[in-house]
């Protein structure tokens, strides 16, 4: 995500912001110029008080009244629970984020009619009946659970994962919406999918069996950026993509706070000087050899900086080769997007 400035005093203030911390005036998101502008004069999104949402509202009439995030959202938790409720709030800034980006890459978002488009539904377990996250032809199913911190956090632990996130959800499930649009419904474009991740036609309930029951080989790491990654060729992709979207949007913020890595300092050689890595606002126009040549050095940078905080790294997985050539299958398959968009 880049920076964005307060329209009325030129000061920082962060996406998710409805007023200007420095001046007071209220303030707005409009993604098709990708600006914060003055809420007073532009049409709001419906849901600005209900659920926080920043967003100006849809030119489209059919949005009736909400932005081109919150449309989006076909089903939500019931009104009178209120801690779904405020699960949900924290759900749909994570979506924006998400949104704007797809945006930004020239991705196509298309509201839901009838059987075809992108929806969501937002939804909170009740009486005992679970949610559970999930894609289905364009329809992604979210458990907003998951917005709960010490739920969320127990659950990473037992399923061994080092990174769990309501934004890395959305992330994921919108990659196997991804797959349905680049891939399978793209040209020439299913077989170098399988070249790479296997074939999708196996049976995904019993690979899912396997991958809880034996689980993947030692070696699993070589091919795969997470051990969820091998479980099916779909769930590869999407994690793949996940990851695709992590390091576009941090390249995207490093470049546009001005963060160079030109380091490190104070070490002995060999290793003084050896990494210099900056970010970038697209990407259409580099290689994956470039696009991870950079993000190299940011995420070793990141993970020092997190760890002196005494967190985990901000970005706990390795890319292997394997993975890499798995990232250019993606890269490609957006960047072709991108460019075809300018
Ligand atoms: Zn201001
Ligand atoms: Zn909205
Ligand atoms: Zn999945």
């Amino acid at each position: 995500m880049r920076v964005f400035a307060c329209p009325k005093c030129r000061a920082w203030v962060e996406f998710e912001d409805r007023v200007c911390l420095a001046c007071d005036t209220q303030i707005a998101f409009d993604p098709d110029f990708d600006e914060l502008v003055r809420a007073e004069e532009h049409p709001l999104c419906r849901s600005r008080d209900d659920i926080g949402c920043s967003w100006v509202a849809s030119p489209d009439p059919a949005a009736q009244g909400a932005c081109d995030s919150c449309r989006l959202t076909t089903d939500g938790p019931p009104a009178d629970d209120p801690t779904a409720h405020s699960q949900l709030v924290l759900a749909e800034y994570a979506k924006r984020r998400l949104i704007r980006q797809l945006r930004h890459l020239a991705l196509p978002v298309v509201p839901r009619q009838g059987d075809d488009g992108l929806a969501f539904r937002l939804l909170a377990p009740v009486e005992g009946q679970g949610v559970i996250t999930g894609h289905a032809d364009g329809v992604i199913t979210i458990d907003l659970s998951e917005s709960n911190d010490p739920h969320r956090e127990a659950l990473r632990i037992r399923l061994g994962e080092p990174y769990r996130t309501m934004l890395g959800h959305l992330r994921h499930e919108i990659g196997h919406y991804y797959w349905l649009m680049l891939v399978e419904r793209g040209d020439g474009t299913i077989d170098p999918f399988r070249e790479l991740f296997g074939d999708e036609r196996q049976d995904y309930g019993a690979a899912l069996q396997a991958h809880y029951g034996d689980g993947p080989g030692e070696d699993w790491a070589d091919q795969h950026i997470s051990h969820y990654a091998t479980t099916h060729p779909w769930e590869d992709f999407a994690e793949t993509f996940a990851h695709f979207l992590h390091i576009a949007d941090v390249l995207e913020t490093t470049a546009t706070v001005g963060v160079t890595v030109d380091g490190p300092h104070g070490v002995p050689e060999p290793l003084a000087g050896r990494i210099l890595s900056t970010g970038a606002v697209e990407l259409t126009d580099l290689s994956i050899t470039e696009v991870l040549g950079r993000w190299h050095g940011i995420a070793m940078a990141l993970n020092a900086m997190t760890r002196s905080m005494g967190r985990q790294d901000l970005y706990p997985f390795v890319i292997t080769p394997g993975v890499a050539r798995k990232l250019e299958h993606v890269h490609e398959l957006v960047r072709a997007r991108t460019a075809a968009a300018a």
